[in-house]
């Protein structure tokens, strides 16, 4: 096992991550960011960002993960790619995370960025059919059902944002909703509702993904009257909400009941002296890049005023 100390140490590189690098190599803190499994966070597979300000016209979330990162490189943030495997911050004058298995940093203040992950229906045939047809993410996957019918599970701003851009490529988009009623913005839905090639499937939920090697259909359940549909599909999108990244906190740092880190009030810090939690790992209420980045910020402040008071009760 390799071994390194070091002043910030950032997990995760979505808005919060590389903002918290971007603050904290500004103030010459010598950030180590590790990306985590899924470089550019959950930005990069989503479609155009249109409201975060800055960009009347919108930005490409793909892109926009780029600038910031090179934007986080250009202060001299160290941007490496690697996944904390295991911490222990059973001693907060030695934060200790473990990345890849096989490298230990010892850190002075660690901001968890980690964000969260995409949420899956858990029927046997959604795991046999990952990646020969199921899939959590359209801007991803779309392309390979052009002119195909696909079925879009979820009624958020995410799934009426995907079945948008699955409509553009796709001959139909079923979209399958759980209740007589969206949770998404109204005028997500008033596009979805007003997009000829999608047919709302409401009150419906899936039984089962058809297929013998590939998604060949999807079979659907209308809660109220129990009838079952059996939709001949080629795609199955997956859009129904997001899980915090948190696994390898827990039982070391308080969360809430669905997993998310808790902080103190009002402040990116946890529990744990030195330790900071930005983005969507803490935040299950507003969860958009632009609160993300924000809470980078904060944690990267609460960071080096933490840094600088321990300092000085050292110098003494
Ligand atoms: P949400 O949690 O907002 O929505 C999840 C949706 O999935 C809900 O409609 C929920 O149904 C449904 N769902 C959950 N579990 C199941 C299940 N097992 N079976 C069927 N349906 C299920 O997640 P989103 O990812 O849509 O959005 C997350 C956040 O990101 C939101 O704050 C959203 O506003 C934001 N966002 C903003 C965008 C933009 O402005 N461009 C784009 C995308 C997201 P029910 O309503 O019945 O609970």
């Amino acid at each position: 096992m390799t071994k390194e100390n070091v002043k910030v140490l950032i997990l995760g590189s979505g808005p919060a991550g590389y903002t918290a690098a971007i603050y904290a190599s500004r103030a010459n803190l010598n950030p180590v960011l590790y990306s985590g499994p899924q470089m550019g966070g959950q930005l990069t597979i989503t479609n155009d960002v249109e409201n975060y300000p800055g960009y009347p016209k919108g930005i490409n979330g793909q892109q926009m993960m780029v600038d910031f990162q090179e934007q986080a490189a250009r202060f001299g943030a160290d941007l490496r790619s690697g996944i904390a495997t295991k911490v222990d911050f059973s001693n907060s004058n030695a934060l200790k995370v473990i990345i890849d298995e096989n490298h230990e940093i010892i850190a002075e203040s660690v901001i968890i960025a980690t964000g969260a992950s995409a949420k899956w229906l858990g029927l046997p045939s959604e795991q046999k059919f990952l990646y020969s047809g199921v899939s959590a993410c359209a801007v991803c996957d779309g392309f390979f059902y052009r002119s195909k019918d696909v079925v879009i599970v979820g009624a958020g701003d995410t799934a009426c944002e995907e079945a948008s851009y699955l409509a553009k490529l796709c001959n139909k988009v079923y979209m399958i909703v759980r209740r007589d009623e969206m949770r998404a913005s109204k005028i997500m839905q008033k596009r979805v509702l007003n997009t000829p090639n999608i047919e709302i499937l409401w009150n419906s939920e899936t039984d089962e993904i058809l297929g013998t090697d590939s998604v060949e259909g999807a079979r659907i359940r209308n809660i109220q009257t129990g009838a079952t549909r059996d939709l001949a599909i080629s795609g199955f999108f997956v859009a129904i909400g997001h899980k915090p990244n948190t696994d390898i906190f827990a039982g070391i740092l308080p969360m809430d009941e669905n997993g998310y880190l808790k902080v103190l009030a009002g402040t990116s810090k946890t529990e744990i002296e030195g330790v900071f939690a930005a983005g969507d790992v803490q935040d299950h209420v507003y969860r958009q890049a632009v609160t993300a980045a924000g809470s980078g910020c904060m944690a990267a402040l609460d960071a080096e005023r933490y840094l600088a008071a321990k300092e000085m009760v050292e110098q003494e």
